[in-house]
């Protein structure tokens, strides 16, 4: 591992500072992606701005919705009890992801920066257009059985890997950040990017901007009874999604009122479905009526040599998702 700068902060406006000293540096919170990353060669930061001792660990219920503290952890988050009674999907989704272990350190903000688990970003023999812009994406010929089916470029086809990401945008969540211009609100929806010709950027957050919290809408409180999150993975624990869904359904009768469904593990960022939302939309609950809205759900979907099978796996987990959602 390089050598490296270390300091800690304990106010906000002060992390920014330091982290403005170098440009290759870093936020330290719970660490368990990038001190990996730091070990494999694959980050080489000169600073880590340790922000562990930040005031921004608080969880709590404000007029707009629930405002969770950036460094609440993931399993604070997880057994809140307000998120367990309002925000059920959101719990189900962080207790699908890593091990117990790691979901006590990770941080909610940490979480949303976790890198792509491609394994040529990780290997530092191997082209990446992330990890080194300009190298080329050893993927995209190579086994590229994780990868991407939706918008994706010739650049890069790597996927999100976060679980707690896709129950957060399909609940509306909203971004608070703070940096050297100031604080801004970002849409969880619009907070990750698709690679485009600018791959390495996994998200908006423009340099020395930290994530302060996250806020839960009050109005996504409706979705706290109708809800499922399927992970298909490898094994049944502490593996990364081959693919994803969150699915909260409001049903009168057999109505469907309202709708909210996302995907992992398909896309460079959380995937909500708006259309296959609208399109479920006062159906009456029925196999038929799901098996068409996860056909709808993978038009323009793209496959590469060794993620076919994705194809089939994606509607297949979407019509089992809202089906375990709506019973
Ligand atoms: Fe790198 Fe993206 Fe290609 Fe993976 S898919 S090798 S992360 S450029």
């Amino acid at each position: 591992m390089n050598p490296f700068q270390y300091s800690r902060s304990f106010a906000v406006a002060g992390a920014i500072q330091s982290l403005m000293k170098e440009p290759r540096a870093y936020f330290l919170a719970g660490g368990t992606n990038l001190i990996d990353l730091m070990k494999m060669g694959v980050v080489l930061p000169e600073r880590l701005v340790d922000i562990n001792g930040l005031p921004l660990k608080g969880i709590e219920k404000t007029p707009t919705g629930l405002r969770i503290g950036a460094l609440a952890t993931n399993s604070e988050v997880a057994d809140h009890a307000l998120v367990l009674s309002d925000y059920p999907l959101l719990s189900l989704a962080i207790n699908a992801g890593a091990s117990p272990q790691l979901r006590n350190m990770a941080t909610v903000g940490g979480n949303m920066m976790q890198r792509t688990r491609c394994n040529y970003f990780f290997d530092t023999a191997m082209p990446c257009n992330k990890r080194s812009p300009g190298s080329g994406c050893g993927a995209l010929s190579g086994y590229n059985r994780m990868h991407a089916l939706f918008g994706a470029s010739d650049q890069c086809i790597a996927v999100n890997p976060s679980d707690m990401n896709v129950a957060m945008v399909a609940l509306d969540a909203v971004v608070h950040v703070k940096g050297p211009k100031g604080e801004r609100v970002i849409p969880f929806g619009e907070f990750h990017r698709l690679p485009g010709d600018r791959p390495e950027k996994d998200n908006v957050l423009e340099r020395g901007e930290l994530i302060t919290a996250v806020i839960l809408p009050a109005a996504a409180t409706a979705f706290n009874r109708h809800v499922h999150y399927l992970k298909i993975r490898d094994r049944s624990s502490f593996a990364f999604a081959l693919v994803s869904v969150a699915a909260a359904l409001n049903i009168d009768g057999t109505t469907i009122t309202a709708v909210r469904l996302a995907m992992g593990g398909v896309a460079h960022k959380p995937w909500r479905l708006h259309s296959v939302e609208d399109f479920l939309k006062g159906k009456t609950v029925s196999d038929e009526v799901f098996a068409q809205a996860a056909k709808l759900a993978m038009e323009g979907a793209k496959a590469y040599k060794y993620n076919q099978f994705k194809l089939t796996l994606a509607p297949n987990a979407i019509v089992q998702a809202l089906k375990t959602a709506s019973a």
